[in-house]
């Protein structure tokens, strides 16, 4: 038969060998996976209609849809790349992400046409609104003889923008390779990460994060059936979890907690679910028992970036006792094909239990930052091996633990503090419901180690209390000097805390 290379291919071998197979639920329409590969082509055919050159951009403004999906294999079925931005970004921020990405075209729903209006790009909607032209019609006005335009394994096919936790989000380009790579050694693959036609997945995710399309892709990359969420809500999730007893979920952490604290969730039989993948923040570990014991499927953790086109370390079922494994605690181990050691500053590789960067190497690895040879530069180096930025250790077994992120690092004193521990033992306090610990300006120490509390509503914890509490469970050095108390913290849409912006404060 044919080869099987880039991401279309995958979608052409089944809409061949099992043409009315389902390939996507939304909202009650059905899509086969003969429909879907025909809709790519019309896409295809659209846009080679239109001029647009191998390489191009193409971006989508909206939630999750089905149409999505066809949009995106159509674009790589063209040789151009699929950008998906964030919805829930301001105007300005996606202004941004625009300007950087230069899309030809923008696929928007209507909601959102104001943030991109004016952008120079041929505009596309989802639904009707004003005079643009509709999706649905320009795509069908075209035929759907696959033109098999696609790039090669090693062309980008997807753009996605990093979080922007640490700074301006980055688009991260990534190729054929960097998306189906590491699933190419399947037979070594872990139970939990493999996948059958069989499987029933639901896409809850955001598709402008690769928790969201990289999920997408891998349940049409075997032929699985993909039920898509609009935008996640705990009732909708668990009544399409049961209705279409779904065999595989993607949550981050803040949605494992809000579907676990959702009322319906102890009266729902999970029998079902294979497995929960979880993942994407650290996740509290009073959160993973509490899921444990409410769910009770399988769980693994999920360990990954945008820039590796998503998991590259995960932490087994297997190791998710509940009585207390210390692995509960880490990331687990690298997947087949995925090297990882830890670095100093230099480089050199560090020993088992030093805490060093996360450096990886594997095919998931990105292209690079589309337009930013420095920055690329600076995370990818001659070998290959990428810096994730994650300060973490590897145990004697080559399990791997997180401490924190490198530019999150405080230096007090000369001694090095990972924010997340201390925020950990903070957390821990009865009246305290949320915590960011930073690094301030100090004459006598370099950076004094700041605590800014949101208690718990209705307690008014006192600043020596909760330092007093804190030096009980890390050491002296790494307990925050000042505590500051207020309503909120500034968070980004994927809920990651961002210090950075706590830390302008005070420079
Ligand atoms: P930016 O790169 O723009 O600052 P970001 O790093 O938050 O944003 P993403 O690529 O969405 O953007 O997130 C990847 C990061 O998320 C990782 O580098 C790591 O810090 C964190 N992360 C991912 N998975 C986990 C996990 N299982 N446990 C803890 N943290 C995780
Ligand atoms: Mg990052």
């Amino acid at each position: 038969g044919t080869s099987v290379i880039t991401i279309a291919d995958h979608v052409r071998a089944h809409a061949a060998a099992t043409p009315d197979a389902v390939a996507l639920i939304f909202e009650g329409r059905e899509t086969s996976y003969a429909a879907l590969d025909r809709q790519a082509s019309r896409v295809a055919n659209a846009l080679i209609a239109a001029g647009h050159a191998p390489g191009d951009r193409v971006a989508y403004l909206g939630k999750n849809r089905d149409d999505y999906f066809g949009f995106w294999l159509g674009a790589a079925k063209a040789g151009l790349v699929t950008v998906p931005v964030n919805w829930r970004l301001a105007l300005p921020e996606v202004a941004y992400i625009v300007a950087d990405a230069r899309p030809c075209l923008i696929l928007v729903e209507p909601e959102f046409l104001d943030r991109v209006a004016g952008q120079g790009a041929t505009i596309l909607l989802t639904d009707p609104c004003g005079d643009h032209p509709l999706f649905a019609d320009w795509r069908d006005a075209q035929s759907d003889a696959d033109p098999r335009r696609d790039g090669g394994y090693d062309d980008a096919v997807l753009m996605l923008y990093t979080s922007g936790t640490t700074g301006n989000p980055k688009g991260a380009m990534l190729s054929n390779r960097s998306l189906l790579g590491l699933r190419a050694s399947e037979p070594d693959l872990p139970d939990w990460y493999r996948w059958t036609a069989a499987d029933v997945s639901l896409i809850a995710m955001p598709i402008f994060h690769i928790s969201g399309s990289g999920w997408g892709l891998w349940t049409l990359q075997h032929g699985a059936k993909g039920v898509v969420v609009r935008e996640f809500d705990p009732a909708r999730v668990l009544d399409l979890l049961v209705t279409f007893r779904i065999s595989k979920i993607m949550l981050v952490p803040t949605a494992l907690r809000i579907l676990c604290d959702h009322p319906a969730a102890a009266a729902t039989d999970f029998s079902f679910l294979r497995t929960i993948c979880y993942g994407g923040s650290a996740i509290p570990l009073d959160l993973l028992r509490q899921a444990i014991a409410v769910i009770g499927c399988g769980f693994a953790q999920m360990y990954g970036m945008t820039e590796t086109a998503g998991t590259i370390i995960g932490l087994p079922p297997q190791d998710h006792d509940p009585a207390g494994s210390e692995r509960m605690r880490g990331i687990g181990l690298p997947l087949p094909g995925v090297k990882v050691r830890i670095a100093d500053e230099g480089g050199d590789t560090l020993p088992p239990g030093a805490i060093g960067e996360i450096v990886v190497a594997s095919q998931a690895n990105m292209i690079g930052y589309f337009d930013r040879p420095d920055a690329t530069a600076e995370a990818i180096d001659a070998d290959g091996w990428l810096r994730t930025g994650d300060a973490g250790w590897m145990d004697a077994d080559g399990y791997l633990y997180l401490a924190d992120r490198i530019k999150d690092m405080i230096i007090t004193g000369g001694e090095n503090v990972y924010p997340a521990e201390v925020e950990n033992a903070l957390y821990s306090h009865p009246a305290v419901a949320d915590v960011a610990v930073i690094g301030v300006p100090d004459a006598k120490w370099g950076e004094a180690v700041k605590a800014i509390v949101v208690p718990v509503a209705g307690e008014t914890p006192d600043p020596a209390t909760l330092i007093a509490w804190a030096r009980e469970r890390v050491a002296a050095y790494k307990a925050p000097k000042t505590v500051e108390f207020r309503t909120d913290l500034p968070r980004n849409p994927s809920g990651k805390i961002l210090r950075r912006l706590l830390r302008d404060e005070y420079r």
